[in-house]
């Protein structure tokens, strides 16, 4: 199964995107994680992505596409199927992907837009933070870890806030999303594909919306 998790910035696609990739073993791919990787590694990549991520920008569609290219053509996702996550986020890339997965005699299966208001956002994004060792993601009051100041998955004490996440940088970025993801939800609806969840709802029940779109895990 092939499946894009599309949304604004907090929506909730990476809370989401663990619970997903775990009960259907697909391969989470997510464009943001692996620019962030990057940039720690100082890579070629990192360098050239980090003024667009910490301005909040988009990073140039032909960066993002032939990164996406690559890791789509690797033997791990042709075996499991993706999650796409954070990808596409134009319609250059709604394009470029359609290309690469005919290229290699794949296609979509759902794409499952998850729907918040933009007030809701801000206040996601101002109260998340993520475990530095593991990368699991955390809200300071809608999920907080389980034991204080304690990752649920890896046990490690050691926290941080996405340098994009800070108040001065979050409107901007909800609002440039804004304007390129509408194009890209209409694209997918003319398709037959798109399936909308209201992401307002506590992370359980849109999980279990999610179940429903994609059909019970555990019973293939
Ligand atoms: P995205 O990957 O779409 O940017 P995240 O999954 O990181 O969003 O979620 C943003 C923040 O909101 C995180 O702090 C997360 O714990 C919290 N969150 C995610 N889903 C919900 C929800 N349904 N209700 C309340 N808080 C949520
Ligand atoms: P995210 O973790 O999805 O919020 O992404 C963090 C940042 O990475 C974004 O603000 C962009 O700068 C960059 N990014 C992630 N995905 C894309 C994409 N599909 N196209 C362009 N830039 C992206």
């Amino acid at each position: 199964m092939n499946i894009l998790l599309m949304g604004l910035p907090g929506a909730g696609k990476g809370t989401q995107s663990e619970m997903i990739a775990n009960d259907y073993q697909l391969i989470h791919i997510a464009t943001g994680d692996i620019f962030r990787e990057a940039i720690k590694n100082e890579t070629e990549l990192g360098l050239l992505a980090k003024s667009y991520t910490d301005a909040g920008n988009l990073v140039p569609d032909d960066v993002t596409n032939s990164l996406v290219k690559e890791r789509l053509a690797q033997e791990d996702v042709k075996q499991a199927g993706f999650m796409l996550d954070g990808y596409p986020r134009t319609i250059n890339q709604a394009e470029a992907l359609d290309k690469n997965l005919k290229d290699l005699n794949e296609s979509l299966d759902a794409v499952i837009y998850i729907d918040v208001e933009k007030e809701i956002l801000k206040d996601r994004l101002s109260g998340r933070f993520i475990c530095r060792e593991c990368g699991a993601t955390y809200h300071k009051l809608y999920k907080p870890p389980q034991v204080e100041n304690k990752c649920d998955v890896c046990g490690a004490h050691d926290f941080y806030q996405r340098e994009d996440d800070k108040p001065e940088k979050v409107s901007h970025r909800i609002e440039l999303q804004m304007d390129s993801i509408r194009p890209i939800l209409d694209y997918y609806q003319e398709a037959g594909i798109l399936h909308q969840v209201n992401g307002e709802e506590s992370i359980e029940f849109v999980y279990r919306n999610i179940q429903s779109i994609l059909g019970d895990p555990f019973n293939e």
